[in-house]
């Protein structure tokens, strides 16, 4: 049985000291009371979380989904009510636009309130949100399109699901087979199968919109080729409700090592009804609206399944007894010390939480980027703002969850033995989490984004502009005396491998920069993560010299120094694996493996 309760104060920490929110009262939606609004609504996600969808997680591990002989499937018990409940306090639709039938909350609001969701319920969550799509059609929908589907998209009364993977056709969408053939009445007849399309079929809202890749007939090879299609599960009626079965449908419900609530689904479109969504063959780049979207979604699962990794290892530290401490002073009576006062065992601890609170502020850092893009009257700062949230986009996505994977790991050897036995619960964190590094694209994918197109940005001037932006940073805290020397030099070396590897592989050939490529993209989430530490124990630093004193500005403290105590280690490995095997790994010919 695994606990949850949502960290609201280290949220609240973040956007008030951290980010500053409330200082941005020029964007629209950053209103005078946004930091009171932001606490209510935290908390009262937090409480659902906590309450409805937490005592879910097992039963959904549990159960899983099943589909019935008509292909329909169920999910696990409790979430059609669940989802219900969810939809009707508006919880999916938080960052869609008010006069788009969503909340209207800034993204970073939103992101912080679906960390709550991915932590307590992760399989619940992947049906939980619709903004990509919503995002989709407001970009590139019709209005007839955009009036038929996203008011119930935005209240979460139909959920939206992503049709890209074909058997033969993962990481290389340019494979694609699909296929979208023009009727006379202005639809596609859409025929093909697609794999692992999550929510492609389930029972928790009566239709499902489908955005699907296909080609044109006649269309251009590769990715120039494809095109983007609405296709609903359910045709609609005049009055727009759902009224004929559309030919899309679920041959099949993944058997999953994880996430198993959530139906990964092989569809087969069969003379589906389709309706082109943007201009032909330009379906790659719209789709980008919601993959974009999801990268950042998949790093919240990071952020979400780490901190409540922390929260169960912590607990059971502290009531399991095991053995004497070798800290000082700690054995009393001669009777076994909890293992938390095994220094082993607080090294673990202090490894998962200081990656999961980093992470936290690192997620909401970028949400604010996308915010500002959005929000700014100011177009130069709008155009800084998304060539921030374009470069940091790859980072938090291929970073986030593999560090949370390691993370739950980590989480998993406090419990012992214990840990191996699936009664403790902490073997779902491993299994429901490793899916953020596959999904929107795998963790080599998004070192290979980051590499050849995000550091070539305005001819890097954008990269650095951001390392400008953390030294900058560095300086002040030095300036101001907030941070020790020790985290300084620290943040200033791990930022040195930053800058050394960035040159490096600016300047190294295709093949050697990606064979380096995840070395990089792990250098440069480190070195982020370490950014939020030094931003962290700044603010912390500024409340205490404000008068406050509190155990969580100590344990800030801790945290920060722990962390960046290990960063410029961590960074100078990354620094050298990504030379050396840049060579190495290219020495061995295909035909010896
Ligand atoms: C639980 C789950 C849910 C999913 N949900 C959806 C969904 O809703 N909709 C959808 O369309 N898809 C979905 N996917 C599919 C997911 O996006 C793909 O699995 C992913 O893009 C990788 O494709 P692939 O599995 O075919 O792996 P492949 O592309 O075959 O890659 C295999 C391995 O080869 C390597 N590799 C491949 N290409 C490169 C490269 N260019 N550079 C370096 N290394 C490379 C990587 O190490 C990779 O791990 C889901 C997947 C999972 C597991």
């Amino acid at each position: 049985m695994t606990i949850y309760t949502a960290p609201v104060a280290d949220t609240m920490f973040v956007l008030r000291h951290v980010l500053r929110i409330h200082e941005r009262k020029d964007l629209p939606g950053f209103d005078e009371d946004l930091l009171d609004v932001s606490a209510s609504a935290l908390a009262m996600v937090g409480e659902f979380c906590a309450d409805v969808l937490q005592p879910l997680n097992a039963v959904a591990d549990l159960d899983g989904c099943a589909q019935a002989a008509d292909g329909t499937v169920v999910t696990p018990p409790g979430f059609v009510d669940a989802y219900r409940r969810f939809a009707q306090g508006g919880w999916g639709g938080l960052a869609i636009p008010a006069d788009q039938g969503g909340g209207g909350m800034p993204l970073v609001l939103a992101q912080a309130c679906h960390e709550y969701v991915w932590s307590a319920n992760p399989s619940f969550a992947m049906y939980a949100s619709n903004l990509g799509h919503v995002r989709i059609l407001m970009k590139h929908g019709t209005e007839e399109q955009q009036r038929a589907y996203i008011p119930q998209l935005a209240s979460g009364e139909w959920t939206g699901a992503m049709g890209l993977t074909e058997p033969a056709a993962g990481s290389d969408l340019s494979l694609v087979r699909t296929v979208a053939t023009p009727r006379e009445d202005g639809t596609y007849a859409v025929n093909g199968g697609k794999i692992f399309t999550s929510g492609g079929e389930h029972d928790l809202t009566d239709n499902i919109i489908h955005f699907v890749l296909a080609r044109l007939p006649g269309a251009p090879e590769g990715t120039r080729g494809l095109s983007m299609f609405l296709v609903p599960k359910m045709l609609l009626d005049d009055q727009g409700r759902p009224a004929v079965r559309n030919g899309v449908a679920a041959s099949r419900v993944e058997h999953k090592m994880g996430l198993r609530g959530s139906a990964t689904c092989q569809m087969n479109y069969d003379d589906a009804t389709g309706f082109l969504v943007g201009e032909p063959h330009r379906g790659l780049a719209a789709m980008f609206v919601l993959m974009n979207e999801l990268r950042i979604t998949a790093s919240t699962v990071g952020v979400g399944v780490a901190e409540v990794a922390y929260q169960n290892a912590a607990a059971y530290a502290k009531e399991r007894h095991q053995g004497r401490s070798p800290i000082a002073g700690r054995n009393g009576d001669g009777a076994a010390d909890p293992i938390l006062e095994q220094p082993d065992v607080r090294r673990l601890l202090l490894t998962v939480g200081s990656f999961a609170e980093a992470a936290r502020a690192l997620l909401l850092w970028t949400s604010l980027q996308s915010d500002i893009a959005a929000r700014s009257d100011d177009p130069d700062e709008r155009h800084a703002a998304g060539r921030r949230l374009a470069l940091f986009t790859p980072v938090v996505k291929g970073t986030l969850p593999d560090f949370s994977f390691e993370s739950t790991v980590y989480a998993q050897l406090i419990f012992g033995g214990h840990g191996y036995m699936t009664e403790t619960g902490v073997d779902q964190f491993i299994r429901d989490v490793r899916m953020a590094a596959f999904g929107e694209g795998v963790t080599a994918i998004q070192a290979d984004d980051l590499v050849r197109r995000k550091i070539g940005i305005d001819s890097g001037r954008v990269v650095e502009q951001a390392l400008a932006d953390i030294e900058d940073d560095v300086q002040a805290a030095e300036s101001t005396g907030q941070v020790d020397s020790a985290s300084l030099m620290a943040m200033r070396t791990g930022l040195g491998h930053l800058r050394e590897a960035t040159e490096w592989i600016s300047a190294a050939d295709p093949a050697a920069a990606a064979a380096g490529g995840v070395h990089y993209l792990y250098l440069f989430g480190r070195v982020a993560l370490g950014w939020m530490w030094l931003r962290e124990a700044a603010a912390a630093a500024r409340l205490r010299a404000a008068g406050e004193q509190s155990p969580a500005l100590e344990r800030k403290d801790a945290l920060a120094r722990f962390y960046l105590s290990r960063l410029p280690i961590e960074t100078a490995r990354h620094l050298d694996l990504m030379r050396a095997e840049s060579e190495s790994v290219l020495s061995l010919p295909a035909a010896a493996f």
